[in-house]
């Protein structure tokens, strides 16, 4: 497809439309008051140990914690009450997903930015940077190799803001991977879902986004903190606009997105603030449109290439401070998926698995063209930060198999219209982990028989039996239908789901 070239400037200056934002504002002012929740903060520092388990009772019955909950939340220091935090998060985590974890690989698509955010190494000023966008053919290739060769059915794809990666050049990429359907061992490998990582878009691309299929449309706000955000995020750039970030998951909704995807990348400002922001984010949309986050994902900081900022932040987290951020946010918005990537080291992930986590990446490749290149897992000039994980699909699902979790690589949610309004009801009274535990069954058997190593295929059939058992006695009157669609599975009968 011939790109066609457009005039820079003028994309940057028609890109964003205040009466999109301004209808979301209350007096002008939009949904973060930093004054409250610095307020909340300090109002909160001293929560006795009756009022930290009323709380968690709360969270236990998968009902949202106001923003006073969280703050108190956030500042237990005491080891044991601590321990029961996490005991509780990993509770309340099987209560809504059982012991399912999704996973996904993430699709660098360009690194062509416009903006010159301080901590990425994508920023349009740092001219160390190997500058490049793939054509279709090359999306072709890569995503050959992820369904073909590794066997992911999810992906998100991952776009830099840019004239050239633009919202009709997201289509045509998108369409792209849905074409893409290769032979595998048994069945066929392709990709089912697409997310989508890009920045703020109009409600009108929006709604054009949706009707190619999306999965989860997710947007950081980086920091939720106004004064940090300015700061961050240089004047002039379109990014620097910090109204119409944080508006863009209400824009995306009117647009018919039903799943969102919030987060903020931990270590540009207080941790707590953060969580704060995220927590009122999630609230704001309940709110406004009876839909919370689908996911909530917390990348930190990582070292990037010729990106001092990203090392000398002074807010960076530790591994300890992070462990109490990933509980306290499954505590504080219970049915939120929540994604740990393969930023973190292999220790870390294993470690937010049992505090909470409901989705993971796997066979991580970030450069611009890295699955279907031969070469270094990782290089530096190419991608927008270093990974801590780069371990394969195939050993992640052999370890949660041997850790008792079973890997879903189900779909069928947006295909099959539980999404949004709907699927947060179904979360609320405990019913969608029927469909996903169905699902996560039958596509797993999919997986061990297409694409699992030996090894994991052993690992993997332990789990299976387990869950089948589950089935049988905790859903009864589905379970000779579910046995009929297993069965047809095994002999090679594809993408049969509830
Ligand atoms: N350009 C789009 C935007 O800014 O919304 C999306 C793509 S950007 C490549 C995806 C995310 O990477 C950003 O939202 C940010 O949170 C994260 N990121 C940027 N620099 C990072 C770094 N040094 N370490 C970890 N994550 C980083
Ligand atoms: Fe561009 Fe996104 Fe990186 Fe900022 S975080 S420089 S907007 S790719």
């Amino acid at each position: 497809m011939a790109v066609e070239l457009k005039d820079e400037t003028v994309w940057v200056r028609e890109r964003i439309r205040e009466e999109e934002i301004s209808k979301y504002l209350d007096g002008g002012k939009d949904f973060i008051p930093d004054d409250e929740i610095g307020r909340k903060l300090a109002e909160n520092q001293k929560p006795d140990r009756a009022r930290v388990r009323e709380i968690l009772a709360k969270s236990l019955a998968v009902q949202n914690l106001t923003p006073d909950e969280t703050a108190a939340l956030l500042h237990v220091t005491d080891e044991e009450l601590l321990d029961e935090m996490k005991k509780t998060a990993l509770a309340v985590k099987k209560k809504v997903y059982d012991n399912r974890i999704v996973t996904f690989a993430p699709l660098y698509i360009g690194n062509l930015c416009v903006n010159n955010c301080l901590y990425c190494g994508f920023r349009k000023d740092n001219e160390d940077t190997k500058r490049r966008v793939l054509n279709l053919e090359e999306i072709r290739r890569e995503t050959e190799i992820l369904a073909g060769r590794i066997g992911h059915k999810r992906l998100i794809v991952v776009f830099g803001e840019h004239p050239q990666t633009d919202v009709d050049y997201m289509i045509a990429t998108i369409k792209t991977i849905y074409d893409v359907k290769t032979k595998a061992r048994v069945g066929e490998g392709n990709i089912r879902r697409i997310n989508v990582n890009a920045a703020p878009m109009s409600i009108e691309e929006l709604r054009r986004l949706n009707e190619v299929g999306i999965g989860t449309y997710q947007v950081f706000q980086e920091t939720y903190h106004h004064e940090t955000y300015a700061r961050l995020h240089p004047k002039g750039s379109l990014k620097a606009h910090y109204a119409w970030r944080v508006t863009c998951m209400h824009r995306a909704l009117e647009a018919g997105i039903d799943d969102v995807g919030i987060g903020a990348l931990f270590g540009l400002s207080d941790w707590r603030f953060e969580v704060m922001g995220l927590v009122y984010h999630s609230r704001e949309l309940e709110e406004k449109f009876g839909i919370g986050p689908h996911t909530i994902s917390f990348p930190r900081l990582e070292p990037a290439f010729n990106t001092p900022y990203a090392d000398r932040s002074p807010y960076k987290v530790d591994d300890e401070t992070f462990k109490k951020i990933m509980t306290v946010i499954r505590l504080a918005v219970p049915h939120a998926g929540m994604i740990v990537t393969a930023r973190e080291n292999a220790r870390i992930r294993r470690e937010a698995i049992s505090l909470g986590i409901t989705q993971t990446d796997a066979s991580t490749k970030i450069g611009i063209g890295a699955y279907s290149a031969e070469g270094e897992d990782q290089e530096g000039d190419r991608q927008q930060f270093f990974l801590g994980d780069t371990r394969s699909l195939d050993e992640v699902v052999r370890e949660l198999a041997e850790m008792g979790y079973i890997t879903s690589f189900c779909t069928a949610g947006y295909r099959c219209g539980r999404t949004g309004e709907c699927i947060m009801e179904l979360l609320r009274s405990g019913q969608e982990g029927k469909f996903c535990k169905l699902n996560a069954v039958l596509t797993y058997r999919e997986w061990l028989d297409d694409f699992a190593s030996e090894e994991t295929r052993r690992a993997g059939e332990k789990v299976l039996g387990q869950e089948i058992l589950e089935v049988k006695n905790r859903m009864p009157s589905i379970y000779p239908k579910f046995m009929e669609y297993y069965e047809r599975i095994k002999r090679g009968e594809r993408d049969l789901y509830f």
